[in-house]
């Protein structure tokens, strides 16, 4: 048996031991000794099977090509982030004037980038913060607004957001009570006005983000409560800053502000396109109050954020717009060509219309028109373990692999990765 150290030492390790760091490495020799102990593996072809198994990253997280036709897949890491917002992150991944005046020598305001940014998108904000996520956009503001009072909210409005987590219970956590008014599909004006008292704190709407009531029904706009007397704060979640024509029934925070509300909160990685983030924006006052509050310093967004968020505000469309405005001929002919490609390879492949959705607490209801190459089914699961892993949608015995959230330059690569899952998968049954 080959020595752990006598291994290690082999020049042919040295450059996967700088870039991996000794621990990986270590535990793949290791490994790969439990082989050798085995009889699975020869003892003199130990650094070539150590070589093999060493893992490309030192994440165990892969790369995948989102073929699912959810443009904002929550198990998929949700909006993939830009070009620019990744240079943005590299540059700031070192050492950075994150809160320092190159000018001055004297501390600087951290992120003042990506605020001025977002105060510039939301012309109608007097102030803007950024924490962590939309959550804790909200636990800050019902922390600073609501604790030890009462937050108004309607009974159709009580929201699960996923995983089993809860904003009813999520804002009860921060000592806020909650004062559930009007009915599961109907709620107006006078229930709430009924329920304002000296122990309000705020109203607070909460946009169905995930789910969508249809029939007798009825929701007090923001307009109506704006200006009854308590502070109006609106989660809109999604995060589309403006009116977007594609999604007529989604909230954007310039319009809720427009029409009354005190404060509007939002995710920034749904359909901003941007990093996990939770945005705030609203009236400078109460903005001021939730950035100076104890809790805000727990919230804190890092500099990567900051960085990827600005960029995601000033740069180039993100890549989920682009995907939530592609052009339907343009995804039906790219389609067309990947289903002739493969079948060129043998493939048992061909085009088909799909339907897309946004996903991920966002634009419920809407269907995207999309277009989708069918694979067999059985490829499905070589198809995920592929480098990079591509995940299609399984319907009726077919893997449909949706272009809607891909890049035109990923159908080549997804190519690459149906002929490599084929090749697998028959060498899996030889
Ligand atoms: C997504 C969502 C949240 C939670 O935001 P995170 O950024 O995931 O923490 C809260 N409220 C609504 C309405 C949402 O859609």
């Amino acid at each position: 048996m080959p020595r752990t150290d006598v291994i290690l030492a082999d020049g042919r390790l040295q450059e996967p031991l700088v870039r991996l760091g000794r621990s990986i490495v270590k535990n793949t020799v290791q490994a790969v000794q439990a082989r050798v102990r085995a009889g699975d593996t020869e003892a003199d072809a130990a650094v070539e099977a150590v070589l093999a198994a060493l893992p490309a990253e030192t994440t165990g997280h892969r790369r995948v090509l989102n073929a699912s036709g959810v443009l904002l897949h929550t198990n998929l890491g949700r909006a993939p982030l830009s070009e620019a917002a990744l240079r943005a992150v590299s540059v700031t991944s070192g050492t950075t004037d994150l809160e320092f005046d190159l000018e001055t020598g004297r501390r600087g305001r951290r992120g003042r980038g990506a605020l001025a940014a977002l105060a510039q998108a939301i012309p109608a904000a007097e102030g803007v913060h950024l924490v962590n996520n939309g959550a804790a956009a909200l636990v800050l503001a019902a922390t600073a607004m609501a604790r030890d009072r009462e937050i108004i909210v309607s009974r159709g409005e009580m929201v699960e957001i996923g995983d089993g987590f809860r904003l009813p219970d999520l804002l009860e956590s921060t000592g806020a009570r909650l004062r559930e008014v009007g009915t599961t599909n109907r709620t107006v004006l006078r229930d709430y006005t009924d329920a304002i008292g000296p122990s309000t704190g705020f109203i607070l709407k909460v946009h169905p983000s995930n789910f969508v009531i249809k029939g007798f029904t009825a929701a007090a706009s923001v307009r109506e409560l704006a200006g009854v007397g308590a502070p109006v704060v609106v989660d809109i979640g999604s995060g589309l800053l403006r009116p977007h024509p594609t999604l007529p029934d989604e909230p954007d925070a310039e319009t809720v502000l427009r029409d009354g509300a005190d404060l509007v909160t939002a995710s920034g990685d749904k359909l901003l396109g941007g990093p996990q983030a939770g945005l705030i924006a609203g009236r400078r006052e109460l903005v001021e109050k939730l950035r100076r509050h104890p809790l805000a310093r727990g919230l804190r967004i890092d500099k990567l954020t900051l960085a990827a968020m600005e960029a995601t505000l000033c740069g180039p469309p993100a890549p989920v717009m682009r995907y939530l405005q592609a052009d339907l001929k343009v995804l039906l002919s790219r389609a067309e060509a990947l289903a002739a490609s493969l079948t060129c390879h043998g493939v048992d492949a061909y085009e088909v219309p799909s339907e897309a959705t946004v996903g991920g607490g966002a634009a419920p209801g809407v269907v995207l028109p999309s277009a989708a190459v069918s694979v067999p089914a059985s490829l499905a699961l070589a198809l995920r373990l592929g480098t990079p892993a591509v995940v299609g949608r399984v319907e009726r015995d077919r893997c449909l692999l949706d272009l809607r959230a891909l890049d035109a330059a990923d159908d080549a690569i997804v190519c690459e990765a149906v002929l490599g899952a084929v090749g697998r998968e028959q060498e899996g049954r030889g």
